[in-house]
């Protein structure tokens, strides 16, 4: 190998790490995933919530998950790209928790291959804010960089800070729905010098997971109340339908 070649091997390795199990891969494969793993993921099936999104089981006899037929939503539409298991929680695990930023930049290329299904069109990219001490501990939102991503392949401006998480809130599992409107109220709020930036725009709003929607709601519902005009809701992994256990 010349200094040349040898230079752009460091430039430009031909291998990579599959960022689900870590075998080394060749550079050209999808979303640094190995085909094992390609396969070991949960993708969309046929059947989705005509709400939020949400994966729904081929017999499931409603149109609508179970939050959407009994919460409904503060935002118009829903997109998610896996249903959350084993392998797509070891992923966002290693992303989160062991600081593979560059994770956030192939999930950013699997949510821009997702939207390509839709015949959408944003004004905005905007990710879902941290609590900004948690931002700190980690040294990245993990929103932020899935959103920067699938902004920069959309071609579309992402705001990063437009909206500001004000304080942390409690996980939403086993909440009824007055306390999941209570633990969101005043949580988020759209940072004053963005404002003109969202009135009668339409919104992409992103996140690494989506659960109940609560999360996505809380978010929604500021900025709809500061003007804008419509906002969708886009995330790597999705929950099961499951009616909690009352
Ligand atoms: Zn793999
Ligand atoms: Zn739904």
């Amino acid at each position: 190998m010349g200094i040349i070649e040898k230079g752009l091997e460091l430039l430009y390795p031909s291998n990579i790490y599959c960022i689900s199990c870590g075998s080394i891969i060749d550079k050209t494969r999808p979303y640094a995933l190995c085909d094992e793993c390609v396969d070991k993921l949960h993708w969309l099936g046929q059947k989705t919530c005509a709400k939020c999104g949400k994966i729904l089981q081929e017999d499931y006899r409603h149109d609508l998950c179970w939050d959407c037929r009994t919460y409904g939503h503060a935002f118009d539409r829903g997109y998610t790209c896996v249903q959350y298991g084993l392998y797509e929680r070891g992923i966002l695990l290693d992303y989160k928790y062991r600081k593979k930023s560059y994770i956030g930049r192939k999930l950013g290329d699997i949510l821009y291959d997702r939207m390509l299904l839709e015949e959408e069109s944003f004004d905005l990219i905007v990710p879902v804010p941290m609590h900004g001490k948690k931002q700190a501990r980690r040294g990245f939102n993990q929103a932020a960089v899935m959103a920067a991503r699938l902004a920069q392949r959309m071609g579309v401006p992402c705001a990063a800070g437009l909206l500001i998480r004000c304080r942390q809130t409690l996980p939403m599992k086993g909440l009824g729905a007055f306390e999941r409107q209570q633990n969101l109220e005043g949580a988020f709020a759209v940072a004053p010098e963005n404002r003109y930036k969202i009135a009668g725009r339409k919104l992409l709003l992103v996140d690494d997971i989506y659960t109940t929607g609560s999360t996505m709601d809380g978010c929604g519902k500021v900025l709809k109340e500061k003007g804008a005009k419509e906002i969708h809701v886009l995330s790597f992994a999705c929950g099961a339908n499951i009616a909690p256990k009352q």
